[in-house]
């Protein structure tokens, strides 16, 4: 156990949301290269996959940088899905190599990529744990195709489960975390909301008025503002939060 409380004794929650991927599955870039691989294979592409995926990650960094304007969420540019974001990468990453491959194809097999993670070996047990005692959640940055049979995979049950896709924003964005609030019908101060990113899980959460849960498995430093509330290696420890806070 590795529990760190930074802002004192946090309130018992009425409801606890989650984010999916790298929270609850594991999303690794090792198993993308993988699928770099398959669409290389499948189209015959003359790299390897390591410089794939390094073209095409340029590419959807890019995407994931400028998709929310935190400050001025009315000038964020029209809503995406990853789908179609993905594969606008990949075609970006054909033209820039004068290749006349298939993007449309390839972000098909990067969508499919979204439904088939490993889950972490803690998630089932801490799910079960709270069960009856919280209202359950997700909100994703993830297209629903991806997302829901991925839940489904496991036989996880949530109360609400939201993704950037039925909401038409991304986390960190306010109005994202608000879709999740309206959703599990409980105030924002009631919620804790779990992530393994500090941007958008983190920070989100925190603007959002959310106790913020940092689900830290590599043992990571906190490199940015806000520290998040609750900080903890294993999702089970929640339920052991809980007890001691009297839940
Ligand atoms: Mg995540």
């Amino acid at each position: 156990m590795a529990v760190t409380l930074r802002s004192g004794q946090p309130e018992l929650p009425e409801a606890i949301a989650f984010d999916c991927y790298r929270t609850l599955f594991d999303n690794s870039h090792d198993d993308w290269k993988l699928t770099f691989g398959e669409i290389i294979e499948a189209q015959n592409l003359p790299m390897d996959s390591e410089e794939f995926w390094t073209r095409w990650r340029k590419y959807e960094v890019n995407f994931r940088k400028i998709r929310t304007d935190l400050g001025r969420p009315f000038d964020s540019p029209p809503f995406k899905s990853y789908r179609q974001a993905w594969t606008e990468c990949f075609q970006q990453v054909f033209d820039e190599m004068g290749l006349d491959a298939d993007a449309v194809a390839a972000g098909d097999r990067a969508s499919l990529h979204m439904t088939d993670r490993p889950v972490y070996p803690d998630t089932v047990e801490a799910l079960e744990l709270l069960k009856g005692r919280v209202k359950l959640g997700v909100f994703s940055n993830a297209d629903d195709e991806g997302l829901l049979p991925l839940l489904a995979s496991e036989r996880l049950e949530f109360d609400f489960v939201a993704s950037s896709q039925s909401a038409g924003v991304y986390k960190p964005a306010l109005a994202a975390f608000e879709h999740l609030f309206e959703g599990l019908r409980t105030e924002p101060v009631k919620v804790w909301y779990v992530g393994d990113q500090l941007f958008d899980d983190v920070l989100g959460g925190y603007r959002a008025g959310a106790t913020t849960v940092w689900i830290n498995r590599n043992g990571e430093e906190v490199d940015r503002e806000p520290a998040p509330d609750i900080e903890i290696t294993d999702l089970r420890e929640l339920s052991g939060i809980l007890e001691h806070i009297g839940g």
